[in-house]
């Protein structure tokens, strides 16, 4: 099969073609596994990490991607709830523990780093982490669903937003324009204003029904209960802890920082910033839960994310336009 593989890590302003396009092997899958047969694979801010060695791959090469949608092509002797040509999606939770925090259980195994992931024609899966993708959705609206789209929920049930309390969004890429339309569902009348350097997305913005949007150190309309910040920089971190009510909570859904400005993190004041119990929160990976959760929701919404596509050959250039930040929306390779 073809795939992209990350042989060695490095700044993409050195190596500016990460990814090289090989011939290898087709998995074969293991008797609780899948095999799929890739249709489409998101690109994900998190593959920038990867290539860059903020988050190392434990062994190279691998192939990247963990929001992947395809067609079930052989099953593994214990396989019973997935048959040939089911449409499945699998997302950075390759598989865990089972339990309820199995995003954290040191069993943790994400697709695309610890194993090999979408980036290719085909790959494998145990099937508990296999998801169902709903009829509605197309391969390459469900590919970013599957990462940018149920970490976004999962970030958004963090926040524990109640609905009409007002919620900001820092940063608005592949995962914020998910998050937008989800949270406008799920809390409807909570006021959503979205922070964001770039005049045209901050537009876009607004086009999907943000009640504002502005620069990231803009000042919204009112003080907001809750941040989810999506941005890899730090700056964001201190502008938000600034926007909110006292009791408020920043939710960070981000995997790795970048240390570029990492300074600004010295204007962080206690008493302006984190006086009057205003909390940070991370979010780390997801549950199966969590995936299995969204993608019906997302169904019901109805989301359809805005896609670019680009061959599977064409990876290099996705990642970027996305490193660019010249991308309204997600950027898709459509693989077959
Ligand atoms: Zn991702």
């Amino acid at each position: 099969m073809k795939a992209m593989v990350l042989s060695q890590t490095a700044p993409l302003n050195e190596r500016p073609d990460p990814l090289q396009c090989v011939e290898m092997a087709t998995p074969e899958p293991a008797e609780n596994e899948l095999l799929i047969q890739v249709a489409a694979c998101g690109v994900c801010h998190t593959e920038l990490d990867e290539i860059e060695g903020r988050l190392t791959p434990p062994r190279l090469p691998v192939v990247l991607g963990h929001e992947v949608v395809g067609r079930v092509v052989e099953c593994g002797a214990n396989v019973t709830r997935f048959a040939s040509g089911d449409r499945v999606g699998v997302g950075w939770i390759h598989h865990s523990s089972g339990t309820a925090d199995e995003n954290l259980s040191p069993q943790f195994a994400a697709t695309g780093c610890d194993v090999n992931g979408g980036y290719a024609q085909f790959m494998t899966v145990p099937e508990d982490y296999a998801v169902a993708i709903p009829d509605s959705l197309s391969d390459t609206q469900a590919a970013p669903l599957m990462c940018a789209g149920a970490i976004g929920y999962r970030a958004l049930r963090l926040t524990g937003l109640r609905d009409g309390e007002p919620l900001g969004l820092m940063g608005f890429g592949g995962s914020g324009h998910l998050v937008l339309p989800t949270a406008k569902h799920l809390y409807p009348n909570s006021p959503v204003y979205v922070f964001t350097r770039d005049e045209s997305v901050q537009q876009f913005a607004c086009e999907l029904a943000a009640d504002w949007a502005g620069g990231v150190d803009a000042v919204p309309p009112q003080p907001l209960q809750a941040i989810i910040d999506t941005t890899p920089a730090w700056k964001p971190v201190v502008e938000s802890m600034k926007k909110l009510r006292p009791g408020g909570r920043l939710v960070i859904n981000a995997i790795r920082k970048e240390d570029a400005d990492k300074s600004e993190l010295l204007k962080l004041s206690y008493h302006e910033h984190l006086w009057m119990e205003r909390e940070i929160k991370s979010v780390a990976n997801l549950t199966h839960r969590d995936i299995a959760e969204f993608l019906p929701l997302a169904a019901e919404i109805p989301l359809r994310p805005e896609v670019t596509l680009y061959p599977l050959e064409q990876a290099n250039e996705a990642l970027r336009n996305l490193r660019r930040g010249q991308i309204k929306g997600a950027n898709v390779l459509a693989v077959s």
